[in-house]
């Protein structure tokens, strides 16, 4: 942290300050100019600024450290990859994760599964618990929707991952899924961030619809910090004042998180746009800035689909996209998996 005092601060509103710091465990290093001074508060110690900038004489204070240390770049320089069921993300690989946004019933998750195995797909969405916003919509089938997911993806050879909303159903989770999918709704439920820092299961975390970047990460670091490493970030858009897409995909999160933290972070362009024509090219779009994998909606028959058809793909739009991936990617030094 650095303190910096005020033009002509007197020696006394410095020393202060010196001792305010100490007092909570950080060393002081102290560099006069001609007209400023400035404070280095170095420890490890949580301090709240605003306690600092309240003291007399300080006219700002900059935090240099961050409290994301196991997520961030420093603790770790290369790239984690996650492997699920062959399935690699991270380093020069994007992963792919596909499916219908809930399970419905039995014969809509294995006609879908049937032709994204027949693209080579091997990582299953389907949620079983839709958080949904209306009290009214469908809320998905539960524990029967794991058991459909998992039944058909067995048969298919593939692994799945379906969204846990909240503390109670970590054991039932444990049972049927690969990947724990924290939702949009969820980034903040740090009590449940907390027991999945617990399980040794990749945990996927997508982004809060108005959370930044840095609180995505301190809910990565939530999971870190409880022994599990591995965490795979989502971003699926943010909500703005724009009302044509449904969110607005922020791929330049791509970028950021890359240079930020060594975990992965994969897109979601069917929540990130909630238009089915709009998915393919905010897919190509993610690929070419660096993801390290998608996750994308697919249905059999969008038109039935009791929730999200809007948005999911159908089997053949989804092959021609995947196609054109396999295109993109090589150009920027990925493979599709
Ligand atoms: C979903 O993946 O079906 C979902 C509800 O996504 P989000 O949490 O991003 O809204
Ligand atoms: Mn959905």
């Amino acid at each position: 942290m650095l303190i910096i005092m005020q033009p002509l601060a007197d020696e006394s509103s410095v020393n202060k300050v010196i001792e305010f710091i100490e007092k909570r465990g950080f060393a002081a290093h102290v560099s006069k100019g001609e007209t400023h001074t400035v404070i280095g508060a170095v420890g490890n110690n949580v301090i709240d600024p605003r306690d600092i900038e309240l003291l007399d004489g300080v006219s700002e204070v900059i935090k240099i450290t961050t409290d994301y240390k196991l997520t961030s770049r420093t603790f770790k320089e290369n790239d984690t990859v996650i492997e699920v069921n062959g399935v690699k993300f991270g380093g020069d690989n994007v992963g792919m994760i596909a499916g219908p946004c809930s399970v419905e019933s039995y014969e809509q998750v294995e006609k879908t599964a049937q032709q994204l195995s027949e693209k080579n797909i091997k990582i299953l969405r389907g949620g079983a618990f839709k958080p949904r916003t209306s009290p009214y919509a469908f809320q998905g089938l539960g524990e029967e929707g794991l058991k459909i997911l998992r039944s058909v993806a067995d048969n298919f050879g593939m692994a799945i991952t379906s969204e846990i909303i909240d503390l109670s159903q970590i054991n039932l989770f444990k049972k049927y899924v690969d990947i724990f999918q924290v939702g949009a709704r969820n980034m903040y439920n740090y009590n449940l961030l907390k027991e999945l820092g617990k399980i040794d299961k990749p945990i996927l975390l997508k982004r809060g619809m108005s959370a930044r970047i840095v609180e995505l990460l301190l809910s990565a670091e939530y999971i870190l910090s409880g022994g599990n490493r591995q965490v795979i970030l989502c971003e699926r858009g943010i909500r703005t004042f724009e009302k044509i897409t449904r969110n607005t995909l922020d791929l330049s999160a791509i970028p950021v998180i890359k240079k930020l933290s060594h975990l992965p972070i994969i897109v979601d362009p069917s929540h990130g746009t909630g238009l089915r024509d709009k998915v393919a090219p905010m897919a190509k779009a993610s690929v070419a800035a660096g993801c390290d994998g998608l996750i994308i909606e697919v249905h059999y028959d969008p038109d039935t689909a009791l929730c999200d058809g809007a948005q999911s793909l159908t089997p053949k739009e989804f092959g021609y996209l995947y196609d054109d991936l396999n295109k993109i990617a090589p150009i920027v030094n990925k493979k599709i998996n």
